[in-house]
């Protein structure tokens, strides 16, 4: 069986077929310009692809709750041509197939316990550090919506006493994703950040800002992984950083065997920054 898996992102939309292995048989990628603009070349792409179902992981905010009437709707987002947009209604109706949607790192995130290393793992959290922070989780097997879904980007974060940023989020300035996303990390300093990797003051910040998070999401979520993933996290360096910082901050006051073994608790994404799009397949297959 085939399945088409939709990434849609600020960038880019990639477009892909694969199967229920998880394998990837071929992909595009197209310029996310507007949905008039770009839309219908996704169509053509999938068109004649005879597949069973549709997957779509994308930007947000998006609706995800299937019994609402703006279900599969692109919400209010900086992408103002994209606002109230009908991604789901729009492709369903092109191509006459079952098709599901989620965000883009739920997408991550069920690509990972899917097929990843966090395969079959109940309570999974998945966070993203690249142009923006995201994060998906998984509690008791089922991914959390909630009223809209997960916005771990814009919790509030206590600020590094190095760190003279100002912050970047148009609407908290200093919230983990306006301190700690690539684009804070280019702004601090003047340069990208994988332009900074032998800079020991630029990982103790950015470091400490993940750690924070980790720990919150440690003491609310109570997850049996934590999986990072995005640019960013391609500075490897992080890692040990970051897991330092998150025992120092927990302060012995877990005493669980995962915490024991943090090296394998708090691990990168598993699958060649495929993670997203292997979600969408997944998201094919459950929709139909
Ligand atoms: P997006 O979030 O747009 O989907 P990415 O996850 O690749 O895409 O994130 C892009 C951000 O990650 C940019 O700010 C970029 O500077 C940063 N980035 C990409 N690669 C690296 C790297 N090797 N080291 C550090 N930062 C990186
Ligand atoms: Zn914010």
């Amino acid at each position: 069986m085939i399945y088409g898996a939709l990434e849609a992102g600020g960038t880019k939309m990639v477009c892909a077929i694969g199967d229920e292995s998880g394998k990837i048989i071929e992909q595009i990628s197209i310029p996310t310009k507007t949905p008039e603009e770009t839309m219908p070349r996704i169509v053509e792409y999938f068109k004649d692809k005879n597949i069973k179902s549709l997957g779509i992981a994308t930007f947000g905010p998006v609706d995800v709750h299937p019994d609402s009437s703006t279900y599969g709707h692109i919400l209010d987002t900086p992408k103002t041509p994209w606002i109230g947009f009908d991604m789901l209604g729009y492709m369903k109706e092109a191509l006459g197939v079952p098709a599901g949607i989620d965000t883009d790192v739920n997408g991550s995130l069920l690509g990972e316990v899917t097929w990843g290393t966090s395969k079959g793992i109940s309570d999974v959290v998945y966070i993203t550090i690249g142009t923006g922070v995201g994060g998906g989780i998984l509690s008791g097997g089922k991914i959390v919506h909630g009223m809209l879904h997960p916005e771990l980007g814009h919790m509030k974060v206590v600020k590094h006493e190095a760190d003279n940023y100002e912050g970047r989020c148009p609407y908290h300035g200093t919230c983990l994703e306006g301190l700690a996303s690539g684009p804070a990390i280019e702004a601090r300093y003047g340069a990208t950040a994988s332009k900074l990797a032998d800079r020991d003051d630029v990982w103790e910040i950015e470091s400490y800002y993940i750690a924070q998070a980790i720990s919150n999401l440690i003491c609310i979520v109570s997850p049996k992984k934590i999986i990072l993933g995005g640019g960013v996290m391609h500075q490897k360096q992080l890692f040990p950083l970051i897991r330092k910082k998150v025992l120092e901050n927990l302060n012995g006051y877990f005493k669980l065997d995962e915490l024991s073994d943090i090296d394998n608790y708090i691990v990168p994404a598993s699958l060649n920054d495929d993670q997203g799009i292997m979600g969408a397949i997944k998201i094919a297959m459950d929709a139909v």
